[in-house]
């Protein structure tokens, strides 16, 4: 029963912590090329669709030892990417680990800091980046019934907190960790492509009112909501992660994607 309370409040976090659009303290402004990947959530998506600039995407995958995502979930990442954006030049992923910062807790500032710390690739003239990290502790703002396992931070940034991901994943009533890993990289990859009415304009409305930068839609893959026991019954009984719905497909298709 207490695994099963668990799962229901992860269900509800997984929408709540990303799509994070405050401005966080940048350390090295000076820097042009570092400005670029220090932008609001969304404000990349038409870079990251279409070809028009960058032909090309790297990956900068970050892991605190022991917290390495699967390498399935990674190939999931990389299968919609290719099936959602032009990258003609190709998407390669680069991953490795760190030592742990040390913090029980963590921030979103603090996940800023270790990326300004850690990252190393930033946009060249026709190569898009991306920095993806895997944080050891959970996140500061989670409470006793909401937990974040995801956040979209800065247009090419997004943190999974998998330490919580672990505790609520593959045990007797929880969601399967490939599936439950593949939902949030995806979600939050998603937010980074202006999802949902976040830097791609809606073809049609559906944004829920209710969570905004969201979808309407509770089987799309953008979807997240407050009264999701439904949905985590569901989610612990998927094979696969959740898609994105027509009306989200065609806000990418209408602003340079697939
Ligand atoms: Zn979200
Ligand atoms: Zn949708």
């Amino acid at each position: 029963m207490v695994y099963k309370i668990l799962a229901i409040s992860v269900l509800l976090l997984l929408i709540t912590g990303c799509a994070t659009e405050n401005t966080l303290n940048d350390g090295q402004a000076d820097d042009v090329n570092v400005s670029l990947n220090r932008q609001n959530v969304g404000t990349s998506a038409h870079d990251f669709l279409s070809d028009d600039t960058y032909t090309s995407l790297l990956i900068e995958m970050v892991y605190v030892e022991g917290f390495d995502p699967q390498q399935s979930s990674i190939s999931n990442l990389i299968t919609f990417i290719n099936n959602r954006t032009y990258k003609p030049d190709g998407v390669t992923v680069e991953k490795r680990s760190i030592a742990s910062p040390g913090l029980e807790t963590y921030s979103i500032q603090d996940i800023a800091d270790i990326e300004m710390a850690e990252r190393t690739h930033y946009n060249t003239e026709d190569q898009m980046t991306l920095w993806v990290y895997f944080s050891d502790g959970q996140a500061s703002s989670n409470t006793e019934t909401n937990v974040v396992l995801g956040t979209a931070y800065w247009n090419s940034s997004f943190v999974l907190f998998e330490d919580s991901i672990q505790s609520v994943s593959n045990g007797p009533f929880d969601p399967d960790r490939e599936l439950l890993e593949t939902t949030v990289i995806t979600h939050e990859f998603g937010h980074l492509l202006g999802l949902t009415n976040l830097g791609t304009p809606m073809e049609t409305e559906h944004e829920d009112e209710a969570h905004p930068k969201h979808c309407n839609n509770e089987n799309c893959l953008m979807y997240w909501s407050s009264e999701s026991s439904a949905g985590l019954e569901n989610m612990i009984n998927m094979s696969a992660a959740p898609e994105l719905d027509n009306a989200c497909l065609n806000d990418l298709l209408a602003h340079g994607g697939k």
